[in-house]
């Protein structure tokens, strides 16, 4: 059986994979997609000449705005994708809808008893009554 600080140390080293690997691919996406978004601000500009908005004395040039907005937009887009295909990865439950459920020991969500894995914390779990 695994003690405490076990699983704890391997849930957090688990936890932190998976937000680098989360972080790594929105930067990545991020960069790729503000590439082509560039090249989409650019010409929406050159269709309407590259107007400039004067603030206090600065000048703002329009395609910094529309790249920003767009690559933060897109970034957002993506990172929400991504957090939300890991939230579904245990969303095929309809299969085992009609077996006995019982609760898992670290998470107490609700299992199938024949689980070995759980399907919330990921936790390996023996199945029950077995
Ligand atoms: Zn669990």
């Amino acid at each position: 059986m695994n003690t405490i600080s076990e699983v704890l140390s391997k849930n957090v080293a688990r936890a932190a994979v998976v937000l680098m690997a989360v972080v790594m691919a929105g930067y990545l996406a991020a960069r790729a997609v503000e590439f082509l978004v560039t090249f989409a601000a650019e010409a929406f500009l050159a269709a309407i000449g590259r107007p400039e908005i004067v603030i206090h004395g600065r000048e703002i040039y329009l395609d910094y705005v529309i790249d920003a907005v767009l690559g933060l937009a897109i970034a957002g887009i993506i990172v929400m994708l991504v957090l939300r295909s890991r939230s579904n990865l245990g969303a095929d439950r309809s299969a085992h809808a009609d077996q006995p459920l019982h609760a898992c020991p670290y998470c107490l969500s609700k299992i199938p008893v024949a689980a070995t894995r759980c399907s919330f914390c990921t936790a390996d779990v023996s199945p029950a009554g077995v």
